[in-house]
């Protein structure tokens, strides 16, 4: 049996998602209860502000800047409370915090704008993406647990927001992250592609689905696929992962080896299920199909899964 570790590609398919240039030093051994505070009054510091699944940008020439300055952020009514310290970058520390203006109210200078045009339009870099997807995840997960979960007690936010501690009965609580299979069930001549009710216009995507506690990874991949296509799986190999932080999932790439033809689509979950071609598929990722059919854009774990697929040998 070959030792696959040796084969593997220098640089692994995860490097080239969406969400995955996240620079941050993220120091985890050093957060201490006071790192927001003191990462704060480092004059070095830079903030990305949020507020209801929108990042805060300042606008110049055309061109997002998502990085503001301490003093910068003050007009829009930070919760420094409430941030999270992302860690140390090059520049110094790298915070997110939740800010209280509305929209409605910021200066034609500043715009918000929810994460998924900010990622899907590229308005800002990799390193700056990577960073939003961290502090967006942190960030949902401490508005939505701000109760203990064992006493229901008011908890507090510790080691610069990487926990949270219930000051009631001491339980200390964690992010989560949720993992999600993504999977392209292939041959070498076609692959299964679904489409979602939610789906734009013309898009088909690989199927995806929660993994569930108990469960691993090719377990969940190959459940999900015969639920979702009625397909058995044979094989199931793990090709790339995708912070996504919508709020906060893990998406785990993986292909699979079909071992039946005939779909049974659930149409609970999908408007169509069906068996594409290479060819057909190429046409997609290149936006030339003859009826406008498309894969998803170049950013999402889907479309490395599928160009993988379709430049295989
Ligand atoms: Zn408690």
């Amino acid at each position: 049996m070959t030792f696959r570790l040796f084969d593997a590609p220098l640089r692994e398919p995860s490097q080239f998602v969406g969400f995955a240039g996240n620079t941050i030093d993220r120091q985890s051994e050093n957060r201490a209860d006071d790192s927001v505070e003191k990462a704060l009054a480092d004059t070095r510091a830079r903030l990305l502000p949020m507020h209801g699944g929108r990042l805060y940008l300042k606008l110049s020439d055309g061109n997002f800047d998502p990085w503001f300055d301490v003093a910068g952020s003050e007009l829009l009514q930070p919760s420094f409370e409430q941030g999270v310290l992302l860690g140390v970058s090059d520049s110094g520390p790298v915070l997110a915090v939740p800010v209280g203006l509305d929209p409605e109210q910021l200066p034609e200078t500043i715009k918000a704008i929810d994460y998924r045009s900010v990622y899907m339009q590229g308005l800002i870099d990799e390193a700056a993406a990577g960073a939003l997807a961290q502090g967006a995840a942190l960030l949902a997960w401490h508005a939505s647990h701000r109760f203990c979960s064992k006493c229901g007690h008011e908890s507090q936010m510790r080691a610069g927001g990487y926990k949270r501690h219930c000051p009631n009965c001491s339980t200390e609580h964690f992010p989560r992250t949720d993992p999600v299979a993504i999977m392209l069930t292939a041959t070498p001549e076609k692959c299964l592609l679904g489409r979602g009710r939610h789906f734009g216009p013309g898009m088909y995507s690989a199927l995806a689905g929660f993994i569930e506690p108990g469960e691993t990874i090719e377990a969940a991949v190959r459940r999900e696929t015969l639920e979702e296509a009625g397909i058995r799986l044979g094989r199931v190999v793990y090709h790339a992962s995708q912070p996504w932080p919508f709020p906060y999932s893990l998406m785990i790439g993986c292909f699979g080896e079909p071992l039946n033809d005939d779909i049974q689509a659930d149409l609970n979950e999908l408007e169509d299920c069906r068996w594409f071609f290479r060819d057909e598929v190429r046409s997609m990722l290149e936006r030339t199909h003859k009826d406008n059919l498309v894969t998803p854009p170049k950013g999402a774990i889907a479309h490395h899964l599928i160009r993988a697929w379709v430049d295989s040998e």
